[in-house]
């Protein structure tokens, strides 16, 4: 097959050129003036062509395991050809059951995986408050070694949320050595990301110290300054990660391009030693502990930028909360803002959307070229609950925003933020380049109609703009649509 005459940005940063591509048996075999023969050809011109897009950070693991959603093709729609699952401390340890299941359904993008540091953690402690025993210490080891020779790609932690929140430093340091061994990486959703407990900066100095103790890559997950107290940070978090890659510790991080987050409503107003031992609702409902959360909460709110920032989504107990704010529901029930909190806590879990978020933080970090693209997104099936956004459209966002209107980065800076960048972290040697050899990942995308179309009030449209999308060397969007084929392979490391 050969793509003729498109505008190629091949993923190192350097400025573009114009060639034809050549593909056999799923690899680019040839890049330059090629005469077709007998080869199928596709007319690129005017078009531009980029690797495949890696997706650093998403939450894709469960969507991928049911048949009728592993197309997963709220992704491919975004050119994004290979997600990384198992995040913010989430990922199952048995990695090799994962994949081979995977393999069984098929999947439409690739997938790498990371081990989840809090799955382990619950698996062998539970939701203990404490530093693991030398035999806890062990037998998290040994899950980890599961994972890793079943093909992780590293590990993630979530010190944010309970359990993770529990683990000191040294614990995680500890593993991380584990995981040094098979040449693992490390992803954080940091202890802090606003001014909730110990802070952004103290955070990110802990994520760097765990990469530089144990000797392993550092991933600062969905990278941000949360809430208003820490608004203007990003100059500081930036200098101390540059910092530490001058003494050579090999820091990186992930960003989604969207001023607003998303998490456990719990995650994001109980304090966690309200979570300690999963006795929540004992808590919550104890009238000697409650004065103390319902201040402790009221501060998170505020954090968060407020109840009218904090909009409702996927509360199962009564779905016409979703689409609200914490605010309105909180008139809506005659009840003072905490004590709805509380409500709705004890009533079932649901998602929060909270603007946090200030324009010119995001535009920093995203300048920086250690920083790449992610989505922090899920699976998502056209109509079901209201997810934020960024499951449809971070890439192309990130094309149409920040690239083409506002210019706040090149084309060749967006496109290697999202291809060599997080294929050089992960590893992966065949990837993340267009170059003779390489695997036939690749993005073929009109930068007339590249867009995202969805957006928080209206968030069930795929994006626009890819005409053709090729995974693993498999046509699978062509002239605009999905063919309906699976071909994302999993990606076994260290195997
Ligand atoms: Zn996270």
């Amino acid at each position: 097959m050969v793509i003729s005459g498109g505008t190629i940005y091949n993923g190192s940063g350097d400025a573009p050129y114009v060639a034809d591509i050549g593909i056999t048996d799923g690899v680019i075999q040839a890049i330059g003036k090629i005469k077709p023969g007998n080869s199928k050809v596709i007319d690129a011109k005017g078009l531009y062509i980029s690797p495949g897009f890696i997706d650093m950070h998403t939450h894709c693991d469960r969507g991928l395991m049911q048949p009728t959603m592993s197309d997963a093709q709220n992704y491919l729609k975004q050119g994004v050809t290979t997600v990384v699952t198992g995040n913010c401390g989430s990922g199952t340890y048995r990695v090799a059951e994962y994949f081979d299941h995977l393999d069984s359904i098929g999947i439409g993008p690739n997938v790498a995986h990371l081990i989840g540091h809090g799955t382990v953690r619950r698996t062998v402690m539970g939701q203990e408050d404490r530093a693991p025993d030398a035999d806890e210490m062990q037998e998290m080891k040994e899950l980890f070694a599961i994972g890793m020779k079943g093909g992780a790609a590293g590990f993630s932690t979530g010190l944010f949320y309970a359990p993770g929140s529990y683990s000191e430093t040294d614990e995680i340091i500890e593993l991380g050595k584990e995981v040094k061994g098979y040449r693992g990486i490390y992803a954080s959703h940091i202890r802090d990301e606003g001014s909730f407990t110990v802070g952004l900066l103290a955070s990110i100095k802990e994520a760097i110290a765990i990469g530089e103790a144990a000797e392993i890559p550092v991933q600062i997950s969905h990278l941000k300054a949360l809430g208003k107290p820490v608004w203007g940070f990003s100059d500081e978090v930036t200098a101390m990660i540059e910092d530490a890659r001058d003494r050579g510790v090999n820091v990186w991080a992930d960003q989604y391009p969207y001023t607003a987050s998303n998490t456990g409503f719990s995650a994001a107003v109980l304090p966690r030693w309200v979570q300690a031992g999963g006795e929540t609702e004992s808590r919550l409902t104890d009238p000697d502990l409650l004065p103390r959360i319902r201040e402790e909460m009221a501060r998170n709110i505020e954090n968060r930028g407020g109840p009218e920032s904090l909009l409702l989504i996927s509360y199962a107990k009564d779905s016409t909360y979703n689409g609200k704010t914490l605010a309105e529901i909180s008139e809506l029930r005659g009840e003072p803002v905490v004590e709805t909190a509380i409500h709705l806590i004890l009533n079932g879990s649901s998602g929060v959307i909270s603007f946090n978020m200030n324009e010119s933080d995001v535009h920093h970090f995203m300048q920086k070229d250690y920083v790449m693209t992610s989505s922090d997104g899920h699976v998502q099936q056209p109509g079901d609950g209201m997810p934020h956004p960024r499951s449809y459209g971070a890439f192309t966002r990130k094309l149409r925003k920040y690239v083409l209107e506002e210019e706040v980065i090149s084309m060749e800076h967006a496109i290697r933020a999202a291809t060599s960048q997080p294929a050089n972290m992960l590893g992966l040697a065949d990837r993340g380049l267009i170059e003779k050899g390489f695997v036939a990942d690749l993005v073929v995308f009109d930068p007339q109609t590249i867009q995202d179309k969805s957006t928080f009030g209206d968030p069930h449209h795929y994006s626009e703009g890819i005409v053709f999308l090729f995974v693993s060397g498999e046509p699978v969007i062509e002239n605009g649509d999905y063919n309906g084929k699976l071909s994302g392979k999993t990606l076994r490391m260290n195997q």
